[in-house]
């Protein structure tokens, strides 16, 4: 599989498993939606039903007559109502007077019914068939032949003049019942419209989740996908620069194998050539392994407080010799106070030699490159910390704008065969950033074609480490501290 493909079955891989967790979320949600929405109208239509009931029942109870057969009291105090045995004729109702104002009228139903639990009256508009006695459970849903579903409160009424006993000789707590009805036809349409809104607007939805996610999952392996191509480029980039000097130094082994023994006078000539690509090679694998040490690693336990006035002064006098034979004069100014910073010493050594080995071997005869070392506050990101700039400054070739932000990567460079010529791998300024870079630092570059260039590292500063002088002996104390 190429990478285009592993990418690919990544990206998609990534995009459903996004969907199918988006999908369950919001399907989740939707459920809890629905469930909450139901539960709501069903508790604000129950309150509606028992507030007509409590109003139907606090106003009738004190007419309620007290007799055995009430139908005839009852024709009186509603005489809208019909009286069960009897034939109907429906007027308005008793229920569209007390609902007035309250709630759509025509749907709601009233039925009353004695103490024995048989009706007495009902108003004409209750769906039919229900049962001519009562049930007794407080609610209840009931279904007409049309399918109407209705919701039905029962309540029981007292009198205030009711007799306890009745005729039979039993005890009677209550005069009898009432049943308020309200159909659920309004409640089921909306029920049936959140339904709608949910299996249509969810897979709306779902769709949306899955175009987003496979943008989003493009989003996310871009980083991944660039970083990888950065790395095959690494590799090949890499595998070239082995090549060469390997091509070259087999050839050279190959020429002294076959040498004839009357030529044997050439062999340490050559056997040097070997030797100089065996270096070369090593440098460049252990040029490899420091940038890849320093990109693994990021851990500042090995930092020892270092100074840096004598990290330039070494330099300096090291890289003199070198200097003095391309015939450019270096030197290094630096402030009285000593600067440190915290670090891997031999990691900053190696930062500030690849900045001089470059000035150096990018400057003409006749040039010079000074080494300068200062501490300021910082204007720019970490506000007010106290930094230490080295700065190496050389009156060089300098660098085409266009090329300064590329001479930081790895095996670049602005003039390929000159650096090849001149030792140099192309890792150099890519080490001394990842160097500066884990000191907490940063490497910035001023160029100007056929001025020169200016390479200043920017470190932040430490206080100067307390060295503590302890004895145990009051007479040592005072031959080590004076
Ligand atoms: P190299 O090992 O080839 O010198 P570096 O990473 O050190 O690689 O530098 C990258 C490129 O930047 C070099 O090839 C060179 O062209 C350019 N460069 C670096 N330092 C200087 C400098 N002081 N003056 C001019 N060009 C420089």
């Amino acid at each position: 599989m190429n990478s285009q493909q592993l990418f690919r079955r990544s990206r998609t891989r990534l995009a459903l498993w996004y969907a199918g967790v988006m999908a369950g979320i919001l399907g989740l949600a939707g459920l809890g939606i629905y469930r909450a929405l139901i539960q709501a109208n069903s508790a604000a239509l129950e309150r509606e039903i028992e507030s007509i009931a409590g109003t139907l029942h606090d106003s009738l109870e004190p007419m309620l007559p007290p007799s055995a057969d009430p139908t005839v009291v009852l024709q009186q105090i509603f005489p809208d109502l019909c009286v069960a045995g009897q034939v109907c004729a429906p007027q308005p109702t008793v229920i569209q007077r007390h609902t007035i104002g309250i709630s759509d009228r025509s749907s709601y139903y009233i039925r009353l019914f004695d103490h024995h639990g048989d009706l007495l009256a009902f108003s004409p508009n209750q769906p039919l068939p229900l049962p001519q006695t009562v049930n007794p459970a407080p609610w209840q849903t009931l279904q007409s032949d049309s399918g109407t579903r209705y919701r039905q409160f029962t309540t029981i009424l007292h009198s205030a003049d009711a007799h306890p006993t009745s005729t039979d000789g039993h005890d009677h707590p209550s005069w009898g019942y009432m049943q308020i009805g309200r159909t659920l036809a309004p409640f089921d349409a909306e029920v049936r419209r959140i339904r709608w809104i949910l299996t249509v607007g969810l897979p709306i939805a779902l769709s949306l989740v899955a175009a987003s996610s496979w943008g989003l999952a493009g989003l996310a392996m871009q980083p991944i996908y660039q970083s990888y191509q950065r790395q095959q480029q690494f590799t090949a980039d890499a595998a070239h620069e082995l090549r060469s000097p390997l091509a070259s130094l087999l050839a050279t082994v190959e020429a002294i194998l076959r040498l004839p023994p009357a030529q044997q006078k050439d062999v340490p000539p050559m056997l040097q050539t070997v030797e100089r690509q065996g270096r070369r090679l090593s440098h460049l694998i252990a040029d490899l392994l420091l940038l890849t040490s320093l990109e693994q690693d990021t851990s500042p336990k090995s930092f020892k407080p270092c100074c840096l006035n004598d990290l330039i002064a070494d330099l300096t006098e090291e890289f003199s010799e070198l200097a003095a034979a391309s015939d450019i004069h270096l030197a290094h100014h630096l402030p009285d106070a000593e600067i440190y910073v915290l670090g891997h010493e031999s990691q900053l050594y190696r930062l500030v030699s690849n900045l001089m080995a470059n000035a150096i071997q990018y400057t003409s005869p006749g040039g010079s490159v000074l080494v300068s070392l200062e501490a300021r506050d910082s204007f720019a990101k970490p506000y007010g910390e106290r930094m230490a700039i080295i700065a190496v400054k050389d009156t060089g070739i300098g660098i085409p704008a266009a090329e300064q932000s590329r001479i930081f990567e790895r095996f670049y460079r602005v003039d390929s065969d000159r650096s090849r010529k001149t030792g140099g791998t192309g890792l150099g300024l890519a080490i001394a950033k990842a160097i500066a870079q884990h000191h907490k630092g940063h490497l910035t570059i001023k160029s100007d074609v056929g001025q020169g260039s200016i390479f200043s590292v920017y470190q932040p500063v430490i206080h100067p480490p307390v060295v503590r002088l302890e004895a145990q002996n009051p007479q040592d104390y005072y031959e080590l501290n004076g």
